[in-house]
């Protein structure tokens, strides 16, 4: 595991739960306005990782002030040993929270099959039409099929997209709320011009809260709970 950073407690990453976070290094997607893009290279001269004995020991110190370990990035699908590294978490007694784009469905399949997550939280970036406008090379076939899996899944899961005001319309909404009928949850996440992966993201602001709620409606004819974090 290429563990870039750790933040020690969240009590708003994994709802309801107070949670270590853990940041790995390296993402297939290019998201312009991606607020991590430091850990968007694979694999980075000069870069520090907190080696595993460390991490495991730090969470030994406090697995019983935590519920859980939520793992985040770049994309932690891409670690090639993410599934031990979950399984050890989980024999520590904590609960497991995995961000993803969406992208590997093989390995989410696996992890919900051997019931190794307690919950997934999946980025949809927009309408499947435009998808690879946000995310560069990408393949929507495995972004359909991991929908599938998730929605089809007993677990918590949410959906959700960080809107931006040049890259999504209410086209795009019509659009994803098709593709996600009838999941659990979808979060509206407000962009805000931090830190952006492209530098002319700086420059932009977050949609007004009017429209956000444009969008919560459009949503809401296919997906029952449509929450809005601004
Ligand atoms: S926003 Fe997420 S999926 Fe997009 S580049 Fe950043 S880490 Fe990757």
């Amino acid at each position: 595991m290429k563990i870039a950073g750790v933040q020690r407690t969240s009590l708003i990453d994994y709802p309801e739960h107070i949670a270590t976070i853990v940041f790995t290094q390296g993402c297939n997607y290019r998201c312009p306005y991606c607020h991590n893009s430091s850990l968007i290279p694979c694999s980075k001269e000069n870069k520090n990782f907190i080696p595993l004995e460390e991490f495991w020991s730090f969470i030994d110190s406090r697995k019983n002030l935590i519920d859980g370990v939520s793992i985040t990035g770049g994309e932690p699908t891409l670690q090639a040993d993410l599934i031990n590294f979950i399984k050890e978490v989980k024999a520590k007694g904590l609960k497991v929270k995995l961000d993803t784009n969406g992208s590997n469905p093989s390995i989410l399949k696996r992890l919900i099959k051997e019931n190794l997550i307690d919950y997934i939280a999946m980025d949809i970036k927009s309408s499947l039409d435009n998808y690879s406008e946000i995310t560069g090379d990408c393949d929507i076939g495995k972004i359909k099929e991991s929908i599938n899996l998730i929605k089809n899944s007993a677990i918590d899961y949410e959906f959700r997209t960080t809107v931006v005001p040049t890259l999504h319309t209410e086209k795009d909404f019509e659009s994803i709320g098709k593709v996600i009928t009838g999941a659990k949850q979808y979060y509206i996440q407000n962009f805000r011009p931090v830190n952006t992966l492209d530098q002319e993201f700086l420059e932009i602001k977050g949609f007004p809260d009017t429209k956000l709620e444009e969008f919560r409606n459009i949503i809401m004819k296919y997906v029952k709970e449509v929450f809005i974090r601004n």
